[in-house]
C-alpha cells in the first residue's frame, strides 16, 4: 500500500493517522473523481492551509479586532478581501464564513427574522438544503417556500418563481443550486426580486470558479448578495465568502461576526487569498472554459451511448444522469462505479419517483479531472467507463469493475494531480 511520503512530522507523531492521509492521497491519485463539488487544490493552497496562521485568534475585521498581534493577519485578510473584490467585481467581500452553509445562514441573519418567508429552489429539484428545505434549520426557523423546474425541459420555471414571489412576498430569494446543469439566469431572478422587494442571494458555490474564469455569467449586478464556497470550482480551501454591494456591507459583516461566528480561520483565509490569486491568472480562464468544454463533451458522449441527461445536457461543469431507462438505481450505480475507481454521487433527479436515499440518478462533474489536465479528447473514454460500470452494476459483474479500475488507475497515472505527491 501507499507510503506517506510527504508528512515526516505527522508520520513520526501519529503513524496511524499519517497512514490514513497517505491512503487518501493514493485514492485521490488513482481514481477518476467526478463529484462536481470536489476538486484538487494546488500545492500552494494546500501549504497555506498548513501554516501557523492557524495559531492566531482574530475576532473582528482588519483594523477592528478584539485581539492584539494582528500585524500580519490583518494584511492576510485584506489581501483575500481585495482579491475577492477584484476577481468577482464586487464592492464588498467577507471572507470569514466557515463554509457555505454558515455563509447562507449569515445571509438569513442579515436580512430576515425567524418565521419570515424565504423562497428557494427545492432540494430534489437541484437546490441546496440551506435554501429553506425542511430538514435544514433554514426551513424550520424560516418559512421556506420552494420553486422547481419545468417537467418538460427541467429548466427553472420562472413563471412559478414569479407567481410564488408575488403571492408569498419573501424577504429573501435564493438562486443557485447543487444539481443545476444549466446557466442560471441571474437577471431574471433580479427582476423578480426587485418587483417584490426581496433580497436576492445568488449562491454560486458550485460555479464560482466558472464565473471567476468567465465561463458562466456573473450575478453582478443582479444579486444583492453573493454567497459562495471557496472549495468547489474556485479551487481554494474549504471555506466560503459573502459578497455584496457596499450598501449591504454592514449587515453582512455584522451577521457573520458577531452574529454567527467567533474567530475567523486565518489559515483558511490565507489559502483563499492564494486561490483568488490563482483565479485571477489567465491560466484560470483556460481552466474554467476547459471544465465546461469537458462537461459538454462528456454529456455528448453519454447521450451517444443512450443515457438520459436531465435537461438534455449541460452548460456548466455538471451533468445529471437519469438512470431510470438503464434499470439501475443511482445508488447501486454509484457504489459500483466507486469499486471501478470512478467516484460519483447518487442524486435525485427532478420529479424522482424514488426516495432521496435511493434515487434514480447520479451526478457527475468535470472540475477535478480538468485540474489534472484531461481534455475533451478523453471524455469519450470516461463515458465508456461510466457505461461499462453501469452495465456491470446491472449485471453484478464485479470482474468487469475490477478491470475498469485498473484502466482508470493507468490513465490517471499519466495526469498527476495538483497538490499530491508524485513519487
Ligand atoms: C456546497 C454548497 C453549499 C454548502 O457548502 P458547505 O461548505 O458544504 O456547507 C451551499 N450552497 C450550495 C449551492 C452548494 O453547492
Amino acid at each position: 500500500m501507499s507510503q506517506p511520503l510527504s508528512h515526516p512530522a505527522l508520520s513520526a507523531a501519529d503513524p496511524e493517522l499519517a497512514a490514513l492521509v497517505g491512503a487518501e492521497e493514493q485514492l485521490q491519485a488513482d481514481t477518476l473523481r467526478l463529484i462536481p463539488s470536489e476538486n484538487y487544490v494546488s500545492a500552494a493552497v494546500l501549504e497555506a492551509t498548513g501554516t501557523v496562521l492557524q495559531n492566531k485568534y482574530s475576532e473582528g475585521y482588519a483594523g477592528r479586532r478584539y485581539y492584539e498581534g494582528q500585524q500580519n493577519i490583518d494584511q492576510v485578510e485584506t489581501l483575500a478581501v481585495e482579491r475577492a473584490k477584484a476577481v468577482f467585481g464586487v464592492e464588498h467581500a467577507n471572507v470569514q464564513p466557515y463554509s457555505g452553509s454558515p455563509a447562507n445562514l449569515a445571509a438569513y441573519l442579515a436580512f430576515a427574522e425567524p418565521g419570515d418567508t424565504v423562497l428557494g429552489m427545492a432540494l430534489p429539484m437541484g437546490g441546496h438544503l440551506t435554501h429553506g428545505w425542511g430538514v435544514s434549520a433554514t426551513g424550520t426557523w424560516f418559512r421556506g417556500v420552494q420553486y422547481g423546474v419545468r417537467p418538460d425541459s427541467a429548466l427553472i420555471d420562472f413563471d412559478e418563481v414569479r407567481d410564488l414571489a408575488r403571492k408569498e412576498r419573501p424577504k429573501i430569494i435564493f438562486c443557485g443550486g447543487t444539481a443545476v446543469p444549466r446557466t442560471i439566469d441571474f437577471a431574471a431572478f433580479g427582476e423578480i426580486a426587485r418587483e417584490v422587494d426581496a433580497v436576492l442571494v445568488a449562491d454560486i458555490a458550485h460555479i464560482a470558479g466558472l464565473i471567476a474564469g468567465g465561463a458562466h455569467p456573473s450575478p453582478v449586478p443582479h444579486a444583492d448578495v453573493i454567497s459562495t464556497t471557496t472549495h468547489k470550482t474556485l479551487r481554494g480551501p474549504r471555506g466560503a465568502m459573502l459578497m455584496s454591494r457596499a450598501s449591504h456591507a454592514k449587515a453582512v459583516d455584522k451577521a457573520v461576526f458577531p452574529g454567527l461566528q467567533g474567530g475567523p480561520h486565518n489559515h483558511t483565509t490565507a489559502a483563499i487569498a492564494v486561490a483568488l490569486r490563482e483565479a485571477a491568472a489567465p491560466s484560470f480562464r483556460d481552466y474554467a472554459h476547459a471544465v465546461v468544454a469537458n462537461a459538454k463533451a462528456l454529456a455528448e458522449a453519454l447521450l451517444a451511448r443512450g443515457y438520459d441527461l436531465v435537461s438534455g445536457g449541460t452548460d456548466n461543469h455538471l451533468v445529471l444522469i437519469d438512470l431510470t431507462s438503464k434499470e439501475v438505481p443511482g445508488k447501486v450505480a454509484a457504489k459500483a462505479l466507486d469499486r471501478a475507481g470512478i467516484v460519483v454521487n447518487y442524486n435525485t433527479v427532478p420529479f424522482d419517483p424514488r426516495k432521496p436515499f435511493d434515487p434514480s440518478g447520479i451526478r457527475i462533474g468535470t472540475p477535478s479531472l480538468t485540474s489534472r489536465g484531461l481534455g475533451t479528447d478523453r471524455m469519450p473514454l470516461v463515458a465508456e467507463w461510466i457505461d461499462r460500470g453501469v452495465q456491470a452494476a446491472a449485471k453484478g459483474d464485479e470482474d468487469a469493475l475490477t478491470v475498469i479500475r485498473g484502466e482508470v488507475a493507468e490513465l490517471m497515472a499519466a495526469y498527476p494531480a495538483p497538490g499530491l505527491p508524485t513519487a
